[in-house]
């Protein structure tokens, strides 16, 4: 009884996901983890608009939303 039950809920559950729906003690952790990952990822490096060379955050020039490596490449873009 307890059996089918608990298969029963797993196979709701699964239902309800499969559908769009969201667990938030299930989610909240895959989710987490997952800001994590493209946080750092972001933080790390951006590559240039113009030429492609990868900057650190720290390196790079922002102008209008976009990442410059230099600012010969920016000039380019002006
Ligand atoms: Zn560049």
């Amino acid at each position: 009884m307890w059996f089918k039950l608990l298969i029963l809920v797993i196979a709701g559950v699964a239902l309800y996901r499969f559908f769009g729906g969201k667990v938030p003690f299930l989610d909240k952790e895959i989710k987490e983890s997952k800001e994590e990952h493209e946080f750092g990822k972001i933080e790390a490096t951006s590559s240039c608009t113009v030429c492609g060379t990868y900057v650190t955050e720290e390196d790079a020039l922002i102008y209008k939303k976009r990442t410059y490596c230099s600012t010969e490449c920016l000039e380019k873009v002006k």
